[in-house]
């Protein structure tokens, strides 16, 4: 049975700001399924539940080396829906009341790299493959290289990296990454680490690790041109045969209409009319007009221009002129919460701006709405769209990553499709492709077809889990082949 060992720096329930951590949260499970032992390795947060923290075990603690600091490194652990979970506690670095965004995350994660590879003998686990995610852990495949490669028990550990967002790398200055890692100059070259000054954590995993992948094949495209490719798109493109596009799935057992406690009336593909008890109660509680006649529209996301929303701000009022009522739920960049709680104030019968995290309400929203919308700028995967279309509302979604991949454009000379898209990164293009869903949503019975098609694709982890089994055995063939 292939050994998988996962290290990433959130994971759901215990961690969660976007849709990194519902991969980690859900893709294990997949893989168990295939026959792999997954575990995953992630901080132990002070943020992490309680009601989870209590069930913790301490399996032990060792010291870790982190330039002059020799860190304490508790190794506890827990079992959650059948996979265990490591964690790394040290509460210097992770007992703080955010995950990220401190001044000093370059040795936080530097601590969380060697952490994780000290912490490997004392697991009970030898993995085959480390698979690392994102910048956070690009230094574990550079350092396992650089200072463990020739003992025991690293010698045929193998690595795979997952970029979840190419724009986030993790770039530090030089003297400090030297320091932390204890690593001479020859691995500060624009070959290795170095990246336009600084040192390039997630640079450092794109370069070290035996496989690279990303979350959709459309964005492993991408990123190997200079537009999507946040200036590693040379490299990219260099070690394009080594580079795997999985599109992530989303967890069937938590998003599903037909049995999810978090919303007012469950429903499924037969009984689409429970759909709008949900909206109604959804209305009641935002204060919007409660009508089932009035398309509404819904937008979950972090709010950061990734997303697209300076399209949106561009014809705001335009949009809310039409007879909707637009459902914002997010929390992010203050320019574009004031964005949407200023239109509230003009509209408040139309715009419900729900600036806050929020799972119970995203859920509500989900079941609720008609609409999705998700213009990004680029995203590698999406999960948003993927949720919408298994509670039957339908997105409108710019052409680009996962959410190309993932919605069917809707044609209506043969009625086929499962939401709406446009290409170009243009407001009026965007504006136009939710006047148009607007449109055709006046027509029951076509919606109600698009709906079904939406809610027969398949968005689970089937698919993608044995794609990733089919990259770990490549990843882990030199070894077998000895
Ligand atoms: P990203 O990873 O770029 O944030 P994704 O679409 O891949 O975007 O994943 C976002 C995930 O986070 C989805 O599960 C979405 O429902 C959830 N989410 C985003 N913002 C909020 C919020 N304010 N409240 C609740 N859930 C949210």
């Amino acid at each position: 049975m292939l050994k998988i060992l996962m290290a990433a720096s959130e994971v759901n329930p215990f961690a969660k700001t976007g849709g990194l951590a519902d991969v980690l949260g859900s893709l294990p499970a997949a893989l168990m399924e295939q026959d792999a032992d997954v575990r995953v390795i992630m901080p132990k947060y002070g943020t992490i539940p309680s009601n989870l923290k209590s069930r913790f075990i301490h399996k032990g603690y060792i010291y870790v080396n982190v330039g002059y600091r020799n860190q304490y490194c508790g190794v506890e652990q827990t079992q959650y829906n059948g996979i265990t979970f490591y964690f790394i506690d040290n509460e210097y670095y992770f007992m703080r009341q955010g995950l990220y965004g401190y001044e000093d995350e370059a040795e936080r994660f530097a601590f969380f790299c060697k952490a994780v590879l000290d912490a490997i003998p004392h697991l009970g686990f030898i993995p085959d493959v480390l698979h690392c995610h994102d910048w956070q852990t690009g230094m574990i495949p550079v350092i396992l290289e650089a200072n463990y490669r020739d003992t025991e028990p690293y010698k045929y550990i193998q690595t795979v990296f997952t970029i979840h967002n190419l724009k986030y790398q993790g770039v530090f200055s030089i003297p400090l990454v030297k320091d932390f890692f204890s690593l001479d100059d020859s691995w500060f070259t624009d070959d290795k680490l170095e990246f336009h000054g600084g040192a390039g954590y997630l640079k450092g995993g794109l370069v070290y690790s035996r496989l690279l992948t990303t979350v959709s094949k459309t964005y492993a495209e991408e990123i190997q041109n200079p537009f999507y490719g946040e200036k590693l798109d040379g490299l990219l493109s260099a070690r394009k045969d080594d580079l795997y596009g999985i599109i992530n799935g989303i967890d069937y057992n938590e998003y599903d209409p037909g049995n999810d406690s978090l919303i007012v009336k469950r429903y499924d593909i037969d009984h689409l009319k429970d759909k709008s008890v949900n909206k109604a109660e959804l209305q009641l509680e935002l204060n919007l007009p409660v009508r089932n006649d009035v398309p509404m529209i819904g937008l979950i996301s972090r709010l950061v221009d990734q997303k697209g929303l300076d399209l949106i701000a561009y014809v705001l009022d335009e949009l809310l002129r039409e007879d909707i009522q637009f459902v914002v739920l997010g929390t992010g960049d203050y320019k574009y919460e004031m964005m949407f709680r200023e239109a509230e104030d003009r509209y408040p019968n139309k715009m419900s701006a729900n600036i806050m995290f929020d799972s119970t309400l995203a859920h509500r929203i989900y079941a609720s709405c008609d609409l999705f919308l998700m213009p990004s700028l680029y995203e590698p995967c999406g999960l948003g769209q993927m949720i919408a279309m298994r509670y039957g509302t339908l997105p409108v979604v710019r052409e680009t990553g996962g959410l190309k991949d993932t919605v069917t454009p809707y044609n209506d000379m043969n009625g086929k499709g499962t939401g709406f898209t446009f290409q170009s990164i243009n407001a009026h293009d965007m504006l136009y492709s939710i006047k148009r869903a607007l449109g055709i949503y006046k027509y029951k019975e076509v919606w109600r077809n698009i709906q079904k098609e939406a809610m027969k694709c398949d968005y689970s982890w089937n698919n993608s889990a044995s794609e990733y089994m089919k990259v770990y055995y490549k990843a882990v063939r030199q070894k077998f082949e000895l």
